[in-house]
């Protein structure tokens, strides 16, 4: 895909929505949830790929910015990632399956 002026402004408005999302998630988590909701708007509209990274710093259920020791937990199950929101409990899992 051909990376358009358009598509690398959306990229630079994700990262910044990101920074102020996790900013603001000790003082209004409404308005970080807020923040991490547009951002997966623009990421879809603009069809800006999130990196590995990045998706592990949101909740996929209730959209909360994700902070370890704030609102997550890490776990490790052999090559295995699962990042928990405290805030609704769900998890995800990140990383390669063990091989079966
Ligand atoms: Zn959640």
């Amino acid at each position: 895909m051909k990376h358009t002026k358009a598509t690398q402004l959306a990229e630079e408005r994700i990262h910044r929505l990101f920074e102020l999302a996790e900013q603001e998630l000790g003082k209004k988590p409404e308005r970080s949830k807020r923040y991490v909701h547009i951002a997966r708007e623009l990421s879809k509209k603009h069809r800006v790929r999130m990196s590995r990274e990045m998706k592990k710093k949101f909740c996929k259920k209730c959209g909360a910015y994700l902070k370890k020791g704030k609102n997550s937990e890490t776990k490790t199950i052999g090559t295995l990632t699962i990042v928990k929101c405290i805030e609704c409990g769900f998890e995800r899992k990140t990383g390669d399956k063990p091989k079966q």
